[in-house]
Order: C-alpha cells, then structure tokens, then sequence
C-alpha cells in the first residue's frame, strides 16, 4: 500500500517522536496505536476491572468508544469523548497495557478501526504514518516502506525516563529500564501479535542516532 509507512518496535526508540515529524514532514496524517492500547487500559482501569479478566476486559473494551486525532502536530486520543492524552502515559495504564493487549478480541477490535481510520486517510492526500508494535506484520502488512527501530534497553529507559521528566511526570531511570523489560519481554512473548520485525522491514538501530540522524535515513528510504 503506496501512502503506508509502517513504524514498528519496542518502547524508548524514539518511534513516536519520529514518526510525528517524519508525517508532518511528508504533509502525512499520523496513527498512535499505542494510544488505541492504552486509551481502553484506562476505560478497564476506570471500570475497576482486573487486566488479567479477559471476560470483563473485552466487555468494557466493546463498550469503549474511541476518537483519534491523527494530525502529526496535534495528535489526540478521546476515550468516551474525553481527552486523555495525559492520563494514558501515567504508570498505572503503563503497567497495565501490556495484559490488555495480549487479549485476541481486544487487537481484533482495535486492528478494525485503524484500518479503518487508515482507509479514510488514505482517501486523501498525504498518506500516514502508522506507529505500534505489529503494523507492518499484522495491520498494514503491504505498506508502502515498513521499519522496525531498536535501541539497546539501557538507551530506551533513558529517553523514557527524560520524556517522563519533560513532561512533568516523576523520572525514575532504574524503574523505568525495569519497565521496559517487562514490557518487551510480554510483548515479545505473547501468542497474538508479538512484536517481532517484519521480513521486509527496513531494522534501523537508533541507540547511536539522535532525531534527525533517523529522520534523515527514513528520509531516504521514503524518496527510494
Ligand atoms: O507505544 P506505546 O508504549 O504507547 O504502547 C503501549 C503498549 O501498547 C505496548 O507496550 C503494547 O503492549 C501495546 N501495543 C500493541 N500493539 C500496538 C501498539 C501498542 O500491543 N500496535
């Protein structure tokens, strides 16, 4: 799919960062899935419900309603038409997304409405750029350019931690790199979608590459 650029990999790479400014670069539109996982963790959190109780997850996840805003400058995410693009990022959803993602019913819900959301931009000029963990294996699997960014462990929990702090949350580097772990290792782990790069995607490791040196090598893929 001409117009897809497919952004995959583990937390700390730098994924959304880049992949806002190369959509505004681009004169793309932008999709957080990360967001999507995220947005219904928090409607079970609020729902007082276990993320291990699939039953009760998929229930509140059915019911969730989600708006994305997909302009690379201004990105929202509405949960019950209520902006909780702060609220997401906060450590109680951090710690909880990850049980709520490996429920097969809530990726096939949520995969149906990014591609949707994705079918509607394409409808436009512009093209998107796609962020997740299975973008180019699972949700977009013939996107135009398909890239998978990896960074050592050590490296991602330090751009986490200096994202927490310039954002006005607590930075707390050895709980961070600790999460990070966690996170890859069930993301990594689980029976639908893991993250894992896909055959054809361009691996770019960013641990040495500061924002415009990946921006710079995206760039010359995007023109190739
Ligand atoms: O990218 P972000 O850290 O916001 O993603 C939060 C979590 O959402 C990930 O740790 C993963 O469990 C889940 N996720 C996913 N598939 C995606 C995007 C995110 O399972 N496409």
């Amino acid at each position: 799919l001409r117009g897809v650029v497919a952004l995959d990999g583990p937390s700390g790479t730098g994924k959304s960062t880049v992949s806002r400014k190369l959509a505004a670069a681009l004169g793309a539109t932008y999709l957080d899935t990360g967001a999507m996982y995220r947005a219904v963790t928090l409607a079970v959190l609020r729902a007082q419900v276990e993320p291990s109780d699939e039953v009760e997850v998929v229930r509140v996840v059915r019911a969730a309603e989600l708006t994305m805003g997909t302009d690379p400058e201004r990105p929202g995410v509405l949960l019950d038409g209520q902006d909780v693009g702060q609220e997401i990022r906060g450590p109680e959803v951090t710690r909880a997304v990850s049980a709520v993602s490996a429920v097969a019913e809530v990726r096939d819900q949520l995969v149906a409405l990014q591609r949707e959301l994705i079918g509607r931009a394409l409808r436009e000029p512009g093209g998107i750029v796609v962020e997740g963990r299975d973008i180019g294996t699972v949700v977009v699997p013939d996107a135009g350019l398909k890239v998978y960014l990896t960074a050592s462990s050590t490296a991602r929990a330090e751009r986490r931690t200096a994202q927490d702090v310039s954002e006005g949350r607590a930075g707390d580097l050895d709980r961070t790199h600790a999460d990070v772990q966690r996170r890859d290792a069930l993301d990594s782990g689980r029976k639908v979608a893991p993250l894992r790069k896909a055959d054809d995607a361009l691996e770019l490791d960013t641990t040495d590459l500061d924002v415009a040196g990946v921006l710079e090598q995206l760039h010359k893929h995007v023109e190739s």
